[in-house]
């Protein structure tokens, strides 16, 4: 893939910190959500339990006589059970009851809607410790919601409670408790935020993927030569900055290649300039095939191009030039208008990179050497020794 230039690295940024102000956002709704969801169940868990309340109110005197286990034979108990059951099971509820204080931190129970068998099913007298909810709704004698409670038999819940009242001396006798199941909404919501959270995962991964197809075509006319399809100056440039930072860092080798077709000017005139660029398009194919994957060819100038090579000395340079200046040599072009197949030929200089060397000392390097190469009748590859003058050429 073609390299990603800053800037749309910088779009990919700001796509990340969008994506992380949403999971942020995510989150605050989530909680709100949450919260919300409680509060409307504790609501309701309040209302039903007033509701509930009646059932007893109604008929406080007989409910006042249900003081031992022994009164759970009356036919009263019996009755109210069967009410609460189809109270509790019209509600939705998972569990019933009324209880009644008998000191500061306990309760007793008295009625609920368990079958009688049913091993959670409270009798008249079983204790149990007072809660901060108990507490509120005896001392505002007020129907309250508690917050939601997730227990390992029960399951989640809210639980609401209502007083129970006896309206000949307007006397609070106790609470009558429902717990409204909430697992179900909670299972649901999550459920739906699965799904969300995967579309935005899903729609961000698409966009990333957008951007950096758009930043590699939008990169592209800007580091292409639109002739040869090779990187252009710029992109050479650039590169071998990279890559001289690069050869700092790890010591690997670094070389360059300069390149010149020899005499192309006798090419355009002779031929025409149309067939130039043919004769220009064919060398760079055959130059783009000619080096490896690491290695990055550009079209420098008009009919020279410019190749860095990593991890690449200067043995291994000039084998790989004099071998690109064989192709050249060996391959022809054919021109239909004329009717001939025309020969180029090229001209290399090599210049290896060393500590201390600027990307300008190095280009000058290889162009000093390719300089030498035409000066020795061309065709010819050169290497830019140490000692600027002495260099080493061969056909
Ligand atoms: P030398 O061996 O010294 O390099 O001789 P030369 O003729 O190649 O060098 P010179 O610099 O005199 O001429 C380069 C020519 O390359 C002149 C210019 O018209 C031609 N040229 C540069 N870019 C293009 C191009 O894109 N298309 C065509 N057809 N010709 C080009
Ligand atoms: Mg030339
Ligand atoms: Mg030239």
């Amino acid at each position: 893939m073609f390299p990603v230039p800053y800037k749309y690295k910088l779009i990919a940024l700001v796509q990340t910190a969008v994506l992380t102000a949403l999971i942020l956002l995510g989150v605050v709704t989530y909680r709100k959500i949450t919260s919300l969801i409680e509060t409307e169940m504790g609501m309701r868990a309040r209302g039903v339990a007033l509701a509930a309340s009646y059932l007893v109110n109604l008929r406080m005197d007989e409910y006042l006589e249900l003081v031992s286990p022994a009164d759970e034979e009356k036919p009263f108990y019996e009755e109210m059970k069967k009410l609460f059951q189809e109270f509790k099971a019209s509600n939705n509820l998972k569990y019933m009851y009324t209880e009644k204080r008998i000191s500061e931190d306990q309760i007793v129970y008295i009625l609920d809607a368990e079958p009688e068998d049913s091993e959670y099913a409270s009798h008249i007298g079983d204790t149990d410790d007072m809660n901060a909810l108990r507490h509120r709704t005896y001392a505002s004698g007020k129907p309250e919601y508690g917050p939601l409670t997730d227990d390992p038999v029960w399951g989640k819940f809210i639980t609401g409670y209502a007083p129970l009242i006896n309206s000949e001396n307007g006397e609070m006798v106790g609470l009558i408790g429902v717990d409204i199941e909430a697992g179900e909404v909670f299972r649901l919501f999550r459920e739906i935020l699965v799904v969300i959270t995967a579309a935005i995962c899903i729609i961000f991964v698409l966009s990333f993927a957008v951007v950096y197809k758009l930043a590699d075509l939008m990169a592209r006319p800007m580091f292409i030569d639109g002739l040869t399809g090779t990187y252009n100056h710029k992109y050479f440039q650039e590169a071998l900055a990279l890559e001289i930072n690069r050869a700092s860092r790890t010591g690997k080798p670094l070389s360059t290649l300069m390149m010149d077709l020899d005499y192309f000017k006798k090419v355009n005139d002779t031929y025409g300039h149309r067939f130039g660029d043919v004769v220009l398009m064919e060398t760079a194919k055959l130059l783009k095939e000619s080096f490896r994957k690491g290695d990055t060819l550009a079209r420098y100038g008009g009919e020279e191009f410019g190749v860095i090579l990593p991890n690449t000395d200067i043995g291994e340079a000039f084998v790989l030039a004099s071998h690109i200046r064989h192709e050249v040599e060996q391959q022809t072009v054919h021109c239909r208008e004329s009717g001939v197949d025309v020969n180029v030929t090229i001209s290399i200089g090599v210049a290896e990179w060393k500590r201390g060397l600027k990307r300008g000392d190095l280009i000058d390097m290889a162009d000093k050497a390719l300089y030498e190469s035409k000066n020795r009748n061309r065709n010819m590859v050169t290497i830019y020794t140490d000692e600027c003058r002495n260099f080493y050429r061969r056909k």
